[in-house]
């Protein structure tokens, strides 16, 4: 039986035991209203580790001030009866205040792969991100870290983070989990009307369609982004943050589909902003 703790001491506690017996763990940090995106990495990580924990905690400190940290979806039943049926051995569910207590001022910032993309749109988000994940890491020290390929970017930047800073962690990207008529799963995808709901397809639909260009062997990625943008602008509800192309590893524009390479994109539907891209490799799309 899966147990939900909502304090470090009782999380250190549990690993610490863990580690006595000489088990391996691993750790799935997500943010909660959890989907079948976020239970294909506890999947993986019960199948490579010991013990799973898994944290969920909708993080402040990665939302810009006009972001929807008040209105982000939380359930931490449905997320506990998920988590129990997919073999993961411990919830870590902090209040903010256990996370950063008064007088917190210390934080973990990055240039290089947090300058594009996301990191453009959402100035404060990756000082955010790797700040949380490394509180959880030191916190939870795991063996594994699991991350989806859903954000790309941030699996780039705690990759880097990890190999900076001398992390003891192997982090494992896992690829993205889809709607059975493409839309990429997301907690946010309950934000949608259902108008907004199909008008949303246009993010997998152009995702899909790019994979045939690249495919069929464009490989010129500013005639790439202009064939894919002009697709999403073919939906009224849709209005275009981001469509860019980009080395997968460390998130600098690319000229040419060519080599390890991410083709991302972000996207207003209304109010909501969704995200989602592919990863071309020398093994092809
Ligand atoms: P979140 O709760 O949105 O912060 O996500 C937690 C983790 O789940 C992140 O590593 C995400 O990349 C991953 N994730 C979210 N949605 C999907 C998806 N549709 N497919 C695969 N991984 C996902």
């Amino acid at each position: 039986m899966i147990k939900v703790v909502h304090t470090i001491k009782e999380t250190r506690d549990a690993v610490n035991a863990w580690r006595k017996e000489g088990l391996t763990v691993g750790l799935v940090p997500t943010m909660g209203f959890l989907h079948e995106g976020h239970q294909s990495l506890i999947k993986r990580a019960v199948a490579e580790c010991d013990r799973v924990v898994v944290s969920d905690f909708v993080n402040p400190m990665q939302f810009g001030p006009t972001e929807d940290l008040e209105s982000y979806p939380r359930d931490l039943q449905a997320d506990t009866k998920l988590c129990d049926e997919t073999g993961a051995h411990l919830i870590f569910n902090p209040e903010p205040e256990e996370m950063y207590d008064k007088g917190f001022c210390s934080f973990v910032d990055m240039t290089g792969p947090t300058a594009e993309l996301c990191g453009k749109s959402r100035p404060i988000h990756f000082r955010g991100v790797c700040t949380v994940v490394c509180k959880l890491f030191n916190i939870v020290g795991p063996d594994r870290a699991y991350f989806g390929q859903k954000d790309a970017q941030q699996l780039a930047v705690i990759k880097r983070m990890v190999k900076d800073l001398n992390m003891p962690i192997e982090i494992v990207g896992c690829p993205i989990i889809r709607e059975s008529d493409g839309l990429a799963k997301s907690s946010r995808n309950t934000y949608l009307s259902p108008e907004e709901r199909k008008a949303a397809l246009i993010l997998s639909k152009t995702v899909f369609m790019g994979e045939k260009l690249v495919r069929e062997g464009l490989t010129d990625a500013k005639k790439l982004v202009e064939l894919m943008k002009k697709n999403i602008e073919t939906e009224p509800l849709a209005r275009i943050d981001y469509v860019e192309v980009v080395d997968m590893d460390d998130i600098s524009i690319k000229d040419t589909v060519t080599g390890d390479t991410l083709i991302a994109m972000a996207v207003y539907i209304g109010k909501t902003r969704l995200i989602d891209n592919f990863i071309v490799s020398d093994k092809g799309v």
